[in-house]
């Protein structure tokens, strides 16, 4: 297991486009693992895979498990900047230093306005983005309107000229280890298939100092931001944010982008984002939360990009609105739901979701899913018109009864729709195969 999500993870390395064996090595990760969650690049893919027995046999050439970083090559050749940091990011959310800073995060499962800790997107944070225009940040949400599919994420790591503003290669790495953390289990809330997350990740180096003039969120974020915009060839300002992330959703063919930046600039805020998207900004410290809480943060600011209100009580929040893709009232808000709502990433710092955040986030949940699970001696269950999350649970339930899923249909609808099946593979084991448009699945 990577981090401290629950999902069994591998490292794809592929073999570079136009070699031999780069389609034979796509195909096998298609025919043996669940799901892509990760890209960095053009040849590094993180994986989720069924866990199966026999493990070592059944690793392709391609793939590495990163378990205590030993099988990881540290430098492949021919793999970009990008690739390279997204596996030292999978090594060292495999490794047991991280396991034991999980193990103990500072505030774990309380509320994001829990006594002694301040909470990430305060009122007055919002109110100052207002003054950059807010109207314009929201106007921009075609880019990040519901999270569906596919997700182009600009990650822009800005530095300045003194040793208090500058990241060191390590802190670099926890950054994009702590962001794969954070989007792998966001990520793997939406069904089915869950969400890929494809990155774009900028090192800045400005030489900009800090100012005491700035008193407002604006002006702090201005200091930085605009001339680090200014080095990637954008005009400053919003504008010249969702250009860029406007052009990181066409770079990269995906139906979603945002971008998020991390920074030891004196900020307004250690954390913030703009309602709608386009943009977040995160503190390297994160605050009284720490680095190692970085994960969960940055799944809720990633939670307003994409539409989900704040259910925390020192928010203000109300349990009306209309809020995300749904236009869904935000029932959980702790001020007003039945014993002050239920554990939730958008209320607090734990690895949950409440039932209403999928509907403001926009998770797909039009479709049910039934399936036959047979045992080898005959025995067989039938579970069905279950949603997504449901019918996992199930499967989990019955594989531990000795149960294989053996066939799977989905009813959708919609050029659009998607058809999910699972293939025994040998004695007990099993595959999944998700997310397949219908002619790849007819090839199977
Ligand atoms: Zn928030």
């Amino acid at each position: 297991m990577a981090g401290d999500i629950g999902i069994n993870e591998r490292a794809i390395i592929l073999p570079e486009a136009g070699a031999a064996e780069h389609g034979s090595a796509l195909l096998s990760l298609e025919q043996t693992h669940g799901r892509s969650m990760h890209h960095y690049g053009p040849r590094v893919v993180i994986a989720e895979v069924p866990e199966r027995e026999e493990e070592a046999d059944s690793l392709s050439p391609f793939e590495f498990t990163g378990d205590g970083k030993a099988d990881l090559p540290t430098a492949p050749a021919g793999v970009d900047a990008v690739g390279q940091l997204g596996l030292a990011a999978f090594g060292l959310r495999q490794s047991s230093a991280l396991a034991a800073a999980k193990a103990k995060r500072p505030h774990a499962e309380e509320d994001w306005d829990a006594k002694g800790a301040t909470p990430p997107c305060t009122a007055e944070a919002q109110t100052e983005v207002g003054e950059m225009g807010l109207a314009e940040a929201l106007s921009g949400s075609s880019t990040s309107s519901r999270l569906t599919g596919s997700v182009a994420v600009g990650i822009i790591i800005v530095e300045g000229p003194t040793a208090k503003l500058k990241f060191s290669a390590a802190e670099r790495t926890k950054v994009i280890a702590e962001v794969q953390n954070g989007l792998g289990w966001l990520g793997s809330k939406s069904g089915p298939g869950g969400i890929s997350w494809v990155y774009d990740i900028r090192i800045i180096t400005l030489s900009v100092s800090p100012s005491s003039n700035d008193t407002t969120l604006a002006q702090k974020e201005n200091r930085w931001r605009n001339p680090a915009m200014a080095q990637l060839g954008y005009p400053a300002g919003m504008a010249g944010v969702q250009q860029y992330v406007n052009n990181l959703r066409l770079s990269k063919k995906t139906n979603w982008a945002y971008c998020a930046y991390f920074t030891k600039y004196p900020l307004g805020h250690f954390a913030y984002a703009s309602i709608g998207g386009p943009r977040m900004v995160m503190a390297y410290d994160n605050d009284g939360w720490g680095p190692d809480n970085i994960d969960r943060v940055f799944a809720h600011e990633t939670g307003h990009i994409f539409g989900a209100p704040d259910e925390y009580k020192a928010s203000n929040c109300n349990c009306g609105g209309q809020w995300g893709h749904y236009e869904r009232p935000n029932t959980n808000c702790e001020a007003c739901a039945p014993g002050g709502g239920v554990a939730c990433i958008m209320k607090g710092n734990s690895w949950e979701m409440c039932e209403h955040t999928p509907f403001h986030l926009g998770f797909v949940q039009e479709r049910k899913y039934s399936g036959v699970f047979r045992q080898g001696a005959g025995g067989h269950a039938v579970w069905a018109d279950a949603s997504w999350t449901k019918f996992q649970q199930k499967w989990s339930e019955f594989s531990g009864q000795g149960l294989r899923l053996r066939d799977l249909k989905i009813a959708g609808t919609g050029s659009a729709a998607r058809y999910s099946g699972v293939f025994q593979q040998g004695t007990g084991g099993y595959g999944l195969w998700v997310n397949a448009t219908w002619t790849s699945f007819l090839q199977k």
